[in-house]
């Protein structure tokens, strides 16, 4: 079966389906048990390095559905089915008076796999507005988590080590009163340029929109999955270090993760000059250097030896250690 997936990778699967109800899931899923089949779970593939034969069975997430299940005034609690697209939820909800995704806009994918790197973009985590999320564990059964459960952290959650558990379903809690989180920088200057000194959530979704579309490259047109390495965490000692000998360096503080500090990907990678080093078949994005292009032709080999010399010069410089945002299919 081929594997969607935005890379634009040339990939099959050894097996797969697209299955559109929970039944179908937990079908597949006692199928590979009994077979001794590893069994993998799959959105829109905007996340993933396919390799050109991956040995697993693919259940491609098609569940839809969104349902409000409890409101009051200042809240709704909100359904959603694993295999809905997830900027359309984000414009559903917003269109509805149900506030708190609006930054979240554009993020391609599945519902079903946001909570997986606890998607995330200009200052909101989908991790704040998540209320549960429902599971098939590996026995089959359904649970239902909740947050404290699901262990969020900056672009990771247990989905990333349990990739036995396949999400269903995920169960938002959202605003009925505007609420909007603008003090990310980029949101802000283009808020201004907007002359938008109250802005309303609708106004930080199309900016949000604006911002994302002048930066990362359309998909369709040139085949990426987002950021390829994810912002490090460092040391504040190291950082501190570091900024001395490199007086650019952005050091962004952290909450809640003691004495570490959250350095650019994007920043050392172009100090580097990466963006003027593309490979045959690969290219960093020049608007944003964390974005790894597929220029047409490019496997799964080709893109992660570029990501590997990315990150190879990176250590050697910096000494510091980039890790994969996507996950490679194998
Ligand atoms: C242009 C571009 C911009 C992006 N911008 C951002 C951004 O701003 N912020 C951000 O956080 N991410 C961003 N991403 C990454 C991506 O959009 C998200 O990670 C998204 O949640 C992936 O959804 P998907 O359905 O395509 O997941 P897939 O790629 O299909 O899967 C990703 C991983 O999740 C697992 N998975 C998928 N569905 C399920 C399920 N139902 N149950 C269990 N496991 C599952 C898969 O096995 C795989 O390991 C961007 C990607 C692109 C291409």
């Amino acid at each position: 079966m081929p594997i969607p997936n935005t890379l634009a990778l040339p990939a099959r699967a050894k097996m797969g389906i697209r299955a559109t109800c929970v039944e179908e899931v937990q079908e597949a899923q006692r199928y590979c048990r009994e077979h001794g089949l590893p069994f993998l779970a799959l959105g829109e593939g905007s996340n993933v390095v396919a390799r050109t034969h991956v040995a697993q069975f693919v259940c491609l997430m098609g569940l839809t559905g969104i349902k409000v299940v409890a409101q009051s005034p200042r809240e709704v609690l909100v359904d959603v089915a694993a295999g809905e697209n997830w900027h359309q939820t984000v414009s559903h909800t917003l269109s509805q008076g149900w506030y708190g995704l609006e930054n979240l806009a554009l993020i391609p994918g599945s519902a079903g796999a946001a909570p997986v790197q606890n998607i995330g973009a200009y200052g909101v985590e989908v991790a704040g507005l998540i209320d549960q999320v429902e599971i098939i564990d590996d026995q089959g059964e359904l649970q239902l988590l909740d947050v404290a459960s699901c262990e969020f952290s900056y672009r990771n959650s247990i989905f990333k080590t349990r990739r036995d558990w396949i999400i269903t379903r995920i169960r938002l809690r959202l605003h009925r009163q505007a609420d909007v989180v603008i003090a990310y920088p980029e949101l802000q200057a283009d808020l201004a340029a907007q002359h938008q000194s109250n802005p309303t959530p609708e106004a930080v979704f199309d900016a949000v929109q604006r911002i994302r579309r002048n930066k990362l490259p359309d998909v369709n047109i040139n085949p990426n999955v987002g950021s390829f390495f994810k912002n490090p965490l460092v040391a504040a000692p190291f950082a501190s270090a570091l900024k001395d000998h490199n007086t650019w360096l952005k050091v962004f503080p952290q909450d809640g993760v003691g004495e570490m500090v959250k350095l650019s990907a994007a920043q050392l990678i172009d100090q580097l000059g990466w963006k003027d080093r593309p490979a045959a078949e690969v290219m960093c994005w020049q608007a944003q250097p964390l974005v790894l292009v597929n220029r047409g032709k490019a496997d799964s080999d080709a893109v992660l030896s570029f990501a590997e010399s990315i990150r190879a010069d990176v250590l050697s410089h910096f000494g510091v250690h980039l890790e994969l945002e996507p996950s490679v299919l194998s």
